[in-house]
């Protein structure tokens, strides 16, 4: 090898970030300069650096609109099939940089704003993030989009355009406190909306039977407005379409019948209506039976099928199809996807629409339905499993409830028919639950109107299909596969970790970016001394960045020499923050007591949102930063560690820290965590993993080989057994001496001495009701993290194990994912046709569409 390349000409050399012509340059600024005179109507003298980031932000958008357009023409005219996602959450993030890395525009993007005299990353760094969902389950589909337009699938996203998403975490005194998100105040460069393409969504009212059929009559009626976002492909022309919907209320609401002559009010009650997309319910993991959140659920499904129909529809313009087999084609024509059963009501609604309104036969309908629909599940937690009380979904969706009572009627019929007298398996598997209050459970729904079901990594879907489904698993093996998710190499690569993204592409190539089961490649590399150094100092760069980030913006000082030792994700008892808390308090407790002891210095990071309503999870992000007080501020433990609680995480916060970190804390309970993806991100970008075999851990540690991480604790097996015996924390808090010491120091108020009976609840929780056993993991947990010490004091070792995780990362990208779901579910093949690129126009607008609806 030669000489190691300076930064500079690492940029130049590799075209990962797009190739600088001059001539583009000059484009860029001119474009700049037209889009802050006539966009933002402002001049230099005056414009601020929001204006700034708004000229940018347009004169990138301007580079898709060419590429959007001739995609959805592209589309309109194969008529290929199209997979439609729909999902109440997409966590998106930041689009600037992305759409300036997907379009290979990032080069010359810098160079044209640095002409200008300009900062990118403060440009950038003023987007607002589109957090419209709260963890895992809404980045996935952010995900997903972006590797089904890479992989050039005609694929839309659909949701809700929420006007506030996930809320703003401050902390106050320790404690969590809730801002609204008021995302879109400066306005949204990235979205068009459509109000031609607005559909009425039924809600409430009573359903009247005749000959004719049914008929849902005297219903509220709420508007849907599309707002359309592009998603660009990575360099392949291609740019799909995110279509979020927002509520309107008709202009004639509440003027027609009862209200009439109160017109002030009518027109101030429009807010009822529109408060269906107004704010992101703030539950990861956990369902909440409230009504607007199942208005919003119907919301979004009603308005997406009318949209899907009427784009079939325009799709058989012209054909001789009589009325009654136009449908036939349909699940060859669409693929619908639910991503967890928040979006279950589609499955009646397109019942509804296709026996009451089209007229189709019920048996018809019910094989097309099932043809058209698959369902992921994201969990088997039963506080997350949907169940809607039946008087509710009465009340507000009454011809849904029959619909759901007519195919739960034939399904148990035919189970009955299966497995005669067995009344205890009718009362499992029904979609109805009797009790207190009668509930419809969606996943039983999802499973009997789909034809695929999933889980979200291998050991996942194996607790799906032999114990919480075990019965549907047992009447339809065929239909339960698995996915194992993955990320986006895009955004959580070249986006937030540029210096190893082009070390890798040195090493390799850039061919990894759209196939990263490249990655392995990098194999022959672990031994080579240079390269060892190079990923030790792209590890470090962004250590030291991270840390000058937190002194800026949160006046905090950290030592980027010491281990940065993550674990960042939504405050759940399942996540176990609370384990890594007794470690903090373990670590300390040992310093105090050996202070001339060799300490590995550690600076210990956790951050993440509490849902506003979960008490012990608030009760955690106050017991982390009460330890941190004590920690941080005692001299004898000094620089040796440090406790922050990260403020507000959300996607462009685990942007910075993840490229940032050395050692990443997966430690949930075995068996608790579905798959886990921030688990992936760290994995690729060169932190070490302390985790329990749990969610896609386990495929990581297959992939990397289990010496490669550092796994402890029980396994789900482990778990079962001790469930079975009964799990007593009692006994191992009499057993380990330290664990006690730690229990008894919260217990007493060490770490909160105005208020020593503050953690009650907490303490309490773990002794008596802890459903996710802190204490029997525990010993291993501080072995393994005595191990981690170990291995960071030889930092070639470390960092040679490091490579390793990332050579065995390609499995986990998105794309992977995405094909399998193509190939085993929605019976698609990727396609790597080039879109020609806008600029060799094929004579626009000359072809015109025979309709103006189908877009
Ligand atoms: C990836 C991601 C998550 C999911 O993290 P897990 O550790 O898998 O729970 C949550 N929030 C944000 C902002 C993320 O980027």
């Amino acid at each position: 090898m030669s000489r190691p390349l300076s930064d500079q000409e690492r940029r130049k050399q590799i075209s990962i970030r797009g190739i600088v012509g001059a001539e583009s340059v000059a484009e860029l600024k001119r474009g700049f300069n037209r889009h802050l005179h006539f966009t933002l109507v402002k001049d230099r003298n005056v414009a601020t650096p929001r204006d700034y980031y708004f000229a940018l932000a347009h004169t990138v958008r301007d580079h898709l609109v060419g590429r959007w357009i001739r995609t959805q023409q592209y589309y309109y005219e194969k008529d290929p099939k199209r997979i439609y996602y729909l999902s109440l959450e997409f966590y998106m993030g930041r689009t600037l940089q992305n759409t300036m890395i997907n379009l290979g525009l990032q080069n010359a993007c810098d160079e044209a704003v640095y002409q200008l005299g300009l900062d990118m990353e403060e440009l950038e760094e003023i987007e607002e993030d589109a957090g419209l969902g709260n963890g895992g389950l809404g980045r996935l589909a952010a995900c997903f989009l972006d590797s089904m337009a890479t992989l050039g699938l005609a694929a839309y996203g659909y949701g809700i355009r929420y006007e506030y998403g996930i809320f703003n975490q401050k902390i106050r005194d320790g404690w969590q406190v809730e801002e609204a998100d008021d995302w879109l105040r400066h306005g949204n460069p990235w979205e068009k909306a459509r109000p031609e393409y607005m559909l009425p969504v039924h809600f409430y009212g009573r359903v009247e039977h005749s000959a004719s059929g049914a008929k849902w009559i005297d219903t509220q009626v709420v508007l849907a407005l599309p707002y359309d976002t592009p998603v660009p492909g990575y360099m392949n022309n291609t740019v799909n379409t995110m279509r979020l919907w927002s509520a309107r209320a008709p202009n004639d609401f509440n003027l027609r019948d009862f209200n009439v002559g109160d017109y002030i009010q009518a027109v101030l009650d429009r807010n009822l209506a529109e408060n269906i997309s107004r704010v992101l319910y703030p539950n990861d993991n956990f369902f909440e039976g409230k009504e607007l959140r199942l208005k919003q659920e119907y919301f979004v499904v009603a308005a997406t099928l009318q949209d899907i129909i009427r784009r079939f529809k325009a799709s058989k313009f012209g054909s001789t199809d009589s009325v009654r087999t136009v449908f036939d084609s349909f699940p060859d024509q669409v693929a619908i996807q639910l991503n967890d059963t928040h979006p279950a009501m589609a499955i009646p609604e397109l019942m509804r629409i296709f026996v009451d309104i089209e007229k189709l036969p019920w048996d018809k309908a019910w094989d097309i339905t099932k043809r058209t629909f698959a369902y992921t599940n994201h969990t088997v937690l039963p506080e997350a499993l949907e169940r809607w009380p039946v008087n509710l979904v009465e009340k507000l969706l009454p011809r849904h409830l029959q619909i759901i009572y007519e195919i739960n009627q034939r399904h148990l019929d035919h189970i009955a028919s299966l497995f005669p007298n067995d009344v205890e398996r009718l009362r499992r598997m029904s979609l109805i639950e009797e009790g207190d209050t009668k509930r419809i459970n969606m996943a039983h729904l999802c499973i009997v109107g789909s034809h695929a079901v999933n889980g979200v990594a291998k050991i996942h879907s194996e607790i799906v299909k032999t114990q919480v489904f075990e019965d549907f698993a047992e009447l339809e093996p065929e239909k339960f596969q698995n996915k194992t998710n993955g990320i986006t190499p895009r955004r959580w690569l070249l986006l937030c970790n540029p210096g190893l993204a082009e070390l890798i592409a040195e090493k390799i190539g850039e061919d990894y970016v759209r196939d990263l089961s490249q990655l392995t490649k990098l194999h022959k590399f672990v031994d080579d001394d240079l390269f060892i150094r190079e990923v030790a100092k792209v590890k470090q760069e962004n250590k030291v960045k991270f840390a000058l980030y937190l002194e800026k913006e949160y006046k905090v000082k950290i030592n980027p020499s010491s281990m940065f030792d993550v674990h960042v994700k939504r405050i759940h008892e399942y996540k176990r923050q609370l384990m890594n808390c007794l470690h903090i308090i373990t670590m300390y407790n040992r310093i105090r007591r050996d202070p001339a002891k060799l300490f590995v210095p550690r600076t210990v990071i956790i951050g993440g949102k509490a849902a506003p309503g979960y008490h012990m999870a608030k009760m955690i992000i106050k017991l982390i930063n009460a330890v941190a007080q004590v920690v941080n501020n005692d001299p004898v433990v000094g620089s040796k560690l440090k406790v922050i609680f990260l403020e507000n995480y959300r996607v462009s916060l685990a942007e910075k820290v993840i490229p940032a970190t050395d050692l990443s804390e997966q430690i949930s309970t075995a068996g608790t965590e579905a798959s886990g993806t921030g688990n992936m991100k760290f994995m690729l970008n060169g932190a070490l993993t302390i985790g329990t075999m749990d969610g896609a851990n386990v495929e990581m540690a297959e992939e990397a080989g289990e010496e490669n991480l550092f796994i402890f604790g029980m396994r789900v097996e482990d778990v079962t057994e001790l469930d079975r015996k009964g799990y007593n924390a009692q006994l191992y808090y009499d057993r380990l001496p330290e664990l006690k010491q730690a229990v008894d120091q919260i217990k007493s108020g060490f770490f909160s001495p105005n208020d020593p009976n503050l953690f009650n609840d907490v303490v309490n929780m773990l002794f008596h009701h802890d459903r996710f056993k802190v204490f029997a993991d525990y010993e291993a947990y501080v072995k393994c993290q005595e191990k981690v010490s170990e291995l960071y004091l030889n930092s070639k070792a470390w960092t040679k194990m490091v490579i390793r995780n990332i050579a065995a990362a390609g499995k986990f990208s998105s794309d992977r994912t995405i094909k399998e779901y193509a190939r085993d579910i929605w019976h698609v093949e990727p396609s790597d046709l080039k879109i020609p690129p806008p600029n060799e126009p094929r004579d626009a607008g000359q072809d015109k569409t025979p309709n103006g609806t189908a877009a």
